[in-house]
């Protein structure tokens, strides 16, 4: 079983491409019978409407992991984001949030949609927040923005060239 890296708002007005990397991640910490949840946020490149994910942080020994929560710990995740930030020339920026599910095929819960819509407000550049969720066969990929207004995308074969 292997996720999609290639995904779109309806009318194809966003494409998300997950780089192999980030689907390997998500491969690494699908959800077991007795594996916590496990998350994280989104690393990658804005290409006007369009998002290339080049990385997927993982958990640090300060997140509050359970089997049916996750609470990241800011500090390890966003000083990882302001080292590629500065790496790469403000290139590679926060693009969103990723957390596992132990479910099949993930949907959000209403915690999922407080916390995403609070984190879209609190962006300083105004773009809505990637949210995905990783499920043991599927992913979950919805933007989520400030007003809490929810875009949601689907699997797609699509290009950013
Ligand atoms: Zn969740």
């Amino acid at each position: 079983m292997r996720f999609v890296g290639s995904w779109a708002t309806q009318g194809s007005l966003s494409f998300v491409h997950l780089e192999p990397e980030v689907l390997e991640t998500f491969h690494e910490f699908v959800q077991g019978v007795r594996d916590l949840e496990a998350g994280g946020i989104l690393l990658g490149c804005v290409r006007g409407p369009h998002l290339q994910i080049i990385e997927a942080t993982t958990p640090s020994p300060r997140d509050r992991r359970s089997r049916f929560s996750f609470e990241r710990d800011d500090f390890h995740h966003h000083a990882i984001a302001m080292r590629r930030w500065q790496e790469s020339d403000g290139i590679i920026r926060y693009i969103g949030e990723w957390h596992t599910h132990p479910e099949d095929y993930p949907s959000p819960s209403s915690i999922d949609l407080r916390e995403w819509r609070a984190l879209a407000a609190s962006r300083i550049d105004g773009r809505p927040l990637l949210a995905l969720i990783v499920g043991r066969k599927g992913l979950h990929l919805e933007f989520m923005s400030g007003s809490g207004k929810r875009v949601r995308l689907c699997e797609g074969s699509t290009s950013l060239e």
